[in-house]
C-alpha cells in the first residue's frame, strides 16, 4: 500500500491522462467540425446561402469522381419509356472502340427538359434496369386456343403470326363500299390500343399504316398522339 499512498483512488490517474489526450485532440476536432467550416466561411457567399457552399461538402466527398465525366462517355437524349407525362432522360453512353459495342453507364433525367427538369419518378429513375436485367423476359407467352398450358415462343414467330392474323382479319372484314353505295374503304374488325410508352414517333406510324394502310377506324391510344 505505501506506493500508492499519494493517489487517494487508484483510476484518478487513467482518467487524467485521458483527459489530457482529449484536450490535446480538441482543436484538431473542433475544426473539422462543419458547422465551424460553415462559420468560417461566412462573408464569402449571401448569408442566404452559408453551409450550402463547398463548405458543407466533405473532403471524402469533393474527392468522388463521376464516371460519367471520364473521357469518351457521351449523353444521349431520349424520352422514358414507361408513362405519359414523357420525361426527358439522358442514357450516358461509354462509346465502344472499332467493332466494339456501345456501353450503357447510366439513365438520368434531362436538366433541360421542361417537363420534368432533371427529374425522374422512381419508375423512369429505374429505367437502366430495363434494359439491363437478367429475370427480363425474352420470350413471347403463348397460349393456344384450346389449350391449357402456356408455352415459350421466339418474338420472331409471335410478329409473324400476328401478321396473318391480321392479313386474314382485315380479309375478312373489309368494307369497300357501304350498302347504299358510299366508298369507305375501311376494315372495322381490327382495333388498336395503344400504351403511353409509345411516343410521337411510334404514333404518326401506327396512325399512318393502321388507319391510311389497312383502313383500320378504331385506334386509340393513352396519351402523346
Ligand atoms: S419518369 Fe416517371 S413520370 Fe416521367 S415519364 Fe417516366 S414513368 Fe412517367
Amino acid at each position: 500500500m505505501g506506493g500508492q499512498g499519494h493517489a487517494p483512488h487508484g483510476a484518478a490517474p487513467g482518467v487524467a491522462s485521458r483527459l489530457a489526450a482529449w484536450a490535446g485532440g480538441l482543436p484538431g476536432r473542433l475544426s473539422g467540425w462543419p458547422l465551424l467550416q460553415q462559420l468560417g466561411n461566412l462573408g464569402q457567399a449571401p448569408l442566404s446561402e452559408a453551409g450550402l457552399g463547398p463548405e458543407a461538402i466533405s473532403a471524402r466527398t469533393q474527392a468522388v469522381r463521376s464516371r460519367l465525366d471520364e473521357p469518351g462517355v457521351e449523353a444521349v437524349p431520349t424520352v422514358c419509356p414507361y408513362c405519359a407525362v414523357g420525361c426527358g432522360q439522358l442514357v450516358y453512353l461509354m462509346r465502344g472502340g472499332p467493332g466494339q459495342p456501345d456501353r450503357v453507364l447510366s439513365i438520368e433525367g434531362h436538366p433541360r427538359s421542361p417537363i420534368n427538369q432533371g427529374t425522374l419518378c422512381p419508375k423512369g429513375a429505374a429505367a437502366y434496369q430495363l434494359h439491363f436485367n437478367p429475370t427480363r423476359w425474352t420470350t413471347v407467352r403463348y397460349r393456344a386456343p384450346y389449350s391449357d398450358r402456356w408455352e415459350d415462343r421466339p418474338l420472331d414467330w409471335a410478329l409473324e403470326r400476328i401478321a396473318q392474323l391480321a392479313k386474314q382479319t382485315r380479309d375478312a372484314t373489309y368494307v369497300e363500299r357501304t350498302p347504299d353505295g358510299k366508298l369507305v374503304n375501311q376494315c372495322t374488325g381490327i382495333a388498336s390500343l395503344g400504351g403511353a410508352t409509345l411516343d410521337n414517333e411510334e404514333n404518326y406510324l401506327i396512325k399512318k399504316l393502321f388507319c391510311g394502310g389497312l383502313g383500320m377506324v378504331w385506334i386509340e391510344n393513352q396519351a402523346r398522339v
